[in-house]
């Protein structure tokens, strides 16, 4: 009945608490991205005003638009919701603006189902304004109004926030959990395994990049690039660091991505280093990673993990994107083979 992929736990404790009627006003999904927080969320505004005996049922006319997004009494609160999009791709934040409206749309009745639903997408990115404002909301419980928290990181909200919702922790799945979801939904064997190995036990991630190719395409040309920056000399490397910032610049989560390839990658030599060639991310590319590890050492392979690992708090820590950079070139020993060419 729950669409949510996994989360055996926390569907549990939602139905446990929908069955015993002791819901909160309030809870907190924490989980990585694409780890099934929207979906579990709006599977649990569902079950709370679907119209079957066994909620939810995803088939009645209140889940289906839920579903959809649709339904009157359900709202979506975030960056890229509420409003024109133009305007939402602007800001940084969710503003004050947009609490003080879903509190006028909290005092007003459900319209159409039974309960009204704030689905609140991105809960670290309340401004500080919007956080309290919305803090002042939770404290006085309104009947038959829920509120949803989604986040990746609950360190970034203030804790009066935190302490008022009921926490939901969704973790990352296994990759076998996530390949055989796959399987079932028909992606051929191989691609499965390996999107589940990349997803990182992020289903969302996984089910994208299976169905659509630019995830993966993505993926194999920040490899290619990679790859070439290993045996670039220091003038191609300071470049590329430039280019990293600039990007930097513009999206912060594209450059965090990069550095999690790249971490993946150095994890993957080191697990091949030491005889656990199975349990790799890259799972298409285990003879480039064998014929790769053959030029470095332990001790070499932990202090680039270490390095890039480094770089990538230093940069959540607003140093200069382009000095943590080109550190972190300076860093990545030249690879030793250059002998064998793939095309
Ligand atoms: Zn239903």
């Amino acid at each position: 009945m729950w669409q949510v992929v996994g989360q055996t736990r926390a569907v549990s404790l939602l139905q446990h608490s929908l069955e015993r009627g002791v819901l909160a006003h309030a809870y907190l999904f924490v989980g990585p991205p694409h780890v099934g927080k929207m979906k579990l969320a709006l599977n649990l505004a569902q079950a709370l005003n679907c119209e079957a005996a066994e909620p939810p049922c995803g088939e009645c006319d209140s889940c289906q638009k839920i579903d959809l997004v649709k339904h009157a009494d359900v709202q979506i609160i975030g960056l890229t919701y509420n409003g024109n999009s133009a305007e939402a791709k602007l800001r940084a934040e969710i503003s004050i603006d947009q609490i003080r409206d879903v509190q006028h749309s909290a005092n007003l009745p459900p319209f159409e189902g039974k309960y009204k639903v704030f689905i609140i997408d991105g809960a670290e990115l309340l401004s500080s304004e919007a956080a309290n404002c919305l803090l002042k909301t939770l404290e006085e419980p309104i009947d038959r109004v829920i509120f949803i928290l989604l986040t990746t990181n609950e360190q970034l909200l203030p804790a009066t926030v935190v302490s008022r919702c009921q926490r939901v922790e969704l973790p990352p799945l296994a990759a076998s959990e996530v390949e055989a979801i796959l399987n079932q939904r028909g992606i051929e064997p191989q691609k499965a395994k390996l999107v589940a190995r990349l997803c990182h036990g992020c289903p969302g991630w996984a089910l994208s990049a299976a169905m659509d190719g630019d995830l993966l395409q993505q993926r194999a040309e920040r490899i290619d690039r990679l790859l070439d920056i290993i045996n670039a000399d220091y003038e191609e490397r300071f470049a590329y660091a430039g280019q990293l910032a600039t990007e930097f610049s513009q999206s912060r989560g594209a450059v965090q991505e990069i550095l999690n390839l790249w971490v993946d990658w150095w994890h993957d030599l080191l697990l091949v280093k030491v005889g656990c060639g199975d349990i790799i991310t890259n799972v298409d590319l285990e003879d480039r990673l064998i014929d790769s590890a053959r030029g470095y050492g332990l001790a070499q392979i932990r202090a680039v993990i270490n390095g890039i690992q480094a770089a990538g708090e230093q940069l959540g820590q607003n140093a200069n994107p382009r000095l943590v950079l080109e550190v972190l070139m300076l860093g990545i020993p030249k690879g030793k083979e250059g002998t064998v060419k793939y095309g």
